[in-house]
């Protein structure tokens, strides 16, 4: 079943609120996962709960559409939930529900939600904007510390509906597809995407639109960079390309990608291309990285660099020096092992491997420069295989999965070069035990072979263990 759409061409009475200023700060925060100036901030308002509704059904209804949001199969959300802040801002009606005009129904809400929203569709929810601005202002979240990048409002009603402008997303709360009424929404007032179903039978005739999912050529090449996409994890979406007939009113003159998406039926995923414009306008608020070393300056044997992504498991990071790739660099930290005295150049490139972008792929990743002045050539420590700094059972296990290979190098445990992994380098690794480049910690002496019992014991456990997973 569609939603309507809340149409450009809707007519909103500028009122002027009183708004009295709460320096408390009246929202409850429900995400946190890092600062607002590098992070989605969402934001919930909710019409048509009273007050002894809020902790209970408001708060359920909240909580349901996060849930859903980034615990289902909602792509892309799952994938970028640790980008997003979420918080509630606790609005208190008199009484529950959302006006149905026609049916003479008419409730006294904080928000004035209204089935019917302008004389549209039934379906069309929506409520006063300039009342849940003034909620929000008076919430706190409006204050210089905050950049609220979603709005979503919350009726409690269960009649289905819902309404996207570009600041605000509405939905019913108590509607059995409210949270996917809520996404589609947010198509709109996030990606700004248009509708896709139609209902009407004209031709359009316009320029091109703005919005990512339609256009006006009939070869799609507007997303080319998705024709004859198939989703492998939802083939049920079938082959991107050009499909006529969307933005509500057209059945000619306009095509969308796919046969049905989010944005034409609201229990569909997004589609590919959607899925993208969704992705893009994350990162067009959002940078991979949420801090790095500071680069102003010549640093002069530094022992290691470092950069924080938002999200290691979404964010790939890959260094190079002298704009040469290191290629078993792959950490958050670097350490310049082996480089010739001088200056050198190293780079940080922190990117988004996702393959549901394909275009502006500039716009997923973040580079980070120093210029370093090397005087002492930074060893690594015997012993430390993956260079990653440290001597600890990682090394161990390296070593132990190429125990007496007769062509290895140090990254397979070969630590005195001499091309044969032997019990002089298990020696090696076990004087450096726990040895931490970034802190210089060395091991004493006496307790050399009780290390050296330990990391022995390491590597054959770990070897045993493999080869038994192995069988
Ligand atoms: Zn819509």
């Amino acid at each position: 079943m569609p939603c309507n759409n809340y149409r450009s061409s809707l007519l909103v009475t500028a009122i002027l609120w009183q708004v009295s200023l709460s320096a408390s700060g009246a929202y409850v925060t429900i995400l946190n996962n890092g600062p607002s100036s590098n992070r989605i901030d969402m934001v919930f308002l909710g019409d048509g709960y009273t007050e002894s509704q809020i902790d209970t059904v408001y708060a359920d209804h909240v909580q349901s559409t996060i849930d859903n949001f980034f615990g289902g199969t909602e792509d892309p959300f799952p994938r970028y939930q640790n980008f997003f802040n979420v918080y509630r801002v606790d609005v208190i009606s008199n009484e529950s529900g959302a006006d149905r005009p026609p049916d003479g129904i008419m409730r006294d809400t904080a928000l004035d939600a209204s089935y019917y929203y302008n004389s549209g569709p039934q379906e069309l929810l929506f409520i006063n904007k300039y009342k849940a601005d003034a909620k929000l202002l008076e919430s706190g979240l409006l204050d210089p510390q905050f950049s609220i990048e979603m709005r979503l409002v919350t009726v409690n009603d269960t009649l289905y509906g819902g309404g996207g402008s570009s600041s605000y997303a509405a939905f019913a709360g108590g509607s059995v597809s409210s949270w996917q009424i809520a996404l589609h929404e947010l198509g709109h007032s996030f990606a700004g995407l248009v509708d896709e179903y139609v209902v009407g039978s004209q031709t359009y005739t316009s320029y091109e639109p703005q919005a990512a999912n339609v256009t006006t050529s009939s070869t799609g090449e507007k997303w080319s960079q998705w024709l004859g996409y198939t989703d492998p994890d939802h083939p049920e979406m079938g082959v991107i390309g050009a499909y006529e007939g969307a933005m509500v009113d057209y059945s000619h003159g306009v095509y969308r990608p796919s046969t049905s998406s989010k944005m034409r039926s609201v229990n569909r995923p997004f589609d590919a291309v959607g899925r993208e414009e969704i992705i893009l306008d994350i990162y067009s608020h959002v940078d991979p990285l949420d801090a790095a070393l500071d680069n102003s300056t010549t640093l002069v044997d530094p022992t290691s660099l470092w950069v924080d992504t938002i999200d290691a498991d979404v964010i790939q990071v890959q260094w190079f020096v002298d704009d040469e790739l290191v290629t078993h660099a792959t950490d958050e930290i670097f350490h310049p092992f082996n480089l010739s005295p001088g200056e050198h150049e190293i780079k940080a490139r922190a990117y988004d491997d996702t393959p549901w972008v394909r275009r502006d792929l500039e716009q997923l990743e973040q580079w980070v420069t120093w210029n370093i002045d090397v005087n002492t050539v930074l060893e690594p420590f015997h012993g430390d295989a993956n260079l990653d700094g440290i001597v600890d059972d990682e090394d161990a296990v390296i070593l132990a999965a190429n125990w007496q290979n007769d062509n290895a190098d140090w990254f397979q445990g070969d630590f005195d070069g001499d091309g044969v992994v032997t019990d002089i380098d298990v020696t090696l690794l076990a004087v450096n035990w726990q040895r931490d480049i970034t802190s210089m910690v060395s091991v004493p002496e006496p307790g050399m072979l009780v290390l050296l019992f330990a990391a022995w014991l390491i590597a054959v456990q770990r070897s045993r263990g493999r080869n038994r997973e192995c069988l």
